[in-house]
């Protein structure tokens, strides 16, 4: 069987917050707290869930742009917390990420061609004549036109922004690709139109994917293989057809609910937080079960012990008592 090409294994990162008073130890985000999961080649792996799940927070820890508290991350067989500064310099080129706001991800004062280019120059990988050829060539890639180089971004809408993000991402030829919610600033229009680009992309390149959504609507058909989070950890985990057939978790089943066009048995949310309660801070987050302040189906041993992330079976893993 080959080896996965990311492994994330029981990855944590507190931070340490200022003490509210004098006298007080200072309190700890719990951004991330215990994830493991692994992505195969070419795979789509969807890190789904509401804001401050700690899902952007992973993304930057398998980047290493911020540094794990504890846990381990592997690329390829590389321990990519392990790496000197050079040897990580030499495995981001293996791994980019392409933000949710492309306008604040490029320079505004640099041409789109020079900022396609710029991945390039940073590694020292190509001189001027090079990079102009190469970037030329990756605004065709991503459906723009070659001529393009000299505009700036300002001078394109989100989608074509968004486009040249992709291709600057993609000129280093990296193995991973992290989609850090892609398409959630672009209009509905545009949306479909960037996630048929990422999935022509993905077959022309081979790529694998990490595709962080707060909608699990956008994630529905672009993903091989969900993973929810709730509060810093993992709390269930499947295929993604598995997972919008039948959802085991009660967090997952109200995230479903609230997809407009899934046929779902019992009351439907209206949204993502159409859940009872707000989701508590990571600061302090529930004893248990962290979902158990907004369960309806929560029980004694619910608040008292943390349930573990279960194998159902075909890589269907769940945390919950219920199962
Ligand atoms: Fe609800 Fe308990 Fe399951 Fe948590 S463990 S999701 S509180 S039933």
């Amino acid at each position: 069987m080959t080896q996965p090409l990311l492994i994330v294994d029981a990855l944590v990162k507190h931070f340490r917050l200022e003490p509210r008073g004098l006298f007080e130890a200072p309190p700890l985000l719990r951004a991330v707290d215990g994830i493991s999961f692994s992505v195969k080649r070419g795979e789509t792996l969807g890190l789904v869930g509401e804001s401050g799940c700690g899902k952007s927070t992973t993304a930057r820890l398998i980047l290493r742009l911020i540094e794990p508290t504890s846990g381990s991350v592997a690329l390829d067989g590389v321990d990519v917390l392990a790496c000197s500064k050079k040897e990580l310099m030499a495995l981001r080129r293996e791994m980019q990420i392409v933000f949710q706001d492309p306008l604040s991800s490029l320079n505004p004062r640099m041409s789109v061609g020079t900022s396609i280019g710029e991945p390039l120059r940073f590694h020292g990988l190509a001189d001027q004549v090079e990079r102009f050829d190469r970037a030329r060539e990756y605004l065709e890639v991503v459906g723009l036109s070659a001529d393009y180089y000299d505009r700036l971004p300002h001078e394109f809408s989100g989608g074509q922004n968004q486009r040249v993000a992709v291709a600057r991402a993609l000129i280093l030829q990296p193995k991973l690709l992290i989609l850090d919610e892609p398409v959630s600033a672009l209009d509905v229009s545009i949306r479909a139109q960037i996630l048929r680009l990422l999935s022509d992309l993905q077959g022309q390149f081979q790529l694998t994917y990490v595709f962080i959504s707060h909608d699990l609507s956008v994630v529905k058909r672009f993903c091989d293989r969900i993973a929810v989070l709730y509060l810093g950890k993992i709390v269930e985990i499947a295929e993604s057809e598995t997972l919008y057939r039948e959802p085991l978790h009660p967090y997952s089943q109200a995230l479903i609910r609230a997809i407009p066009e899934v046929k779902v048995d019992g009351p439907r949310a209206s949204s993502l937080s159409g859940l009872e309660g707000d989701v508590p801070s990571p600061v302090n987050p529930p004893t248990g079960c962290r979902f158990h302040t907004r369960c309806p189906h929560k029980m004694p041993i619910c608040s008292e012990q943390e349930p573990p992330l279960k194998d159902m079976g075909d890589g269907h893993q769940v945390a919950c008592f219920l199962h």
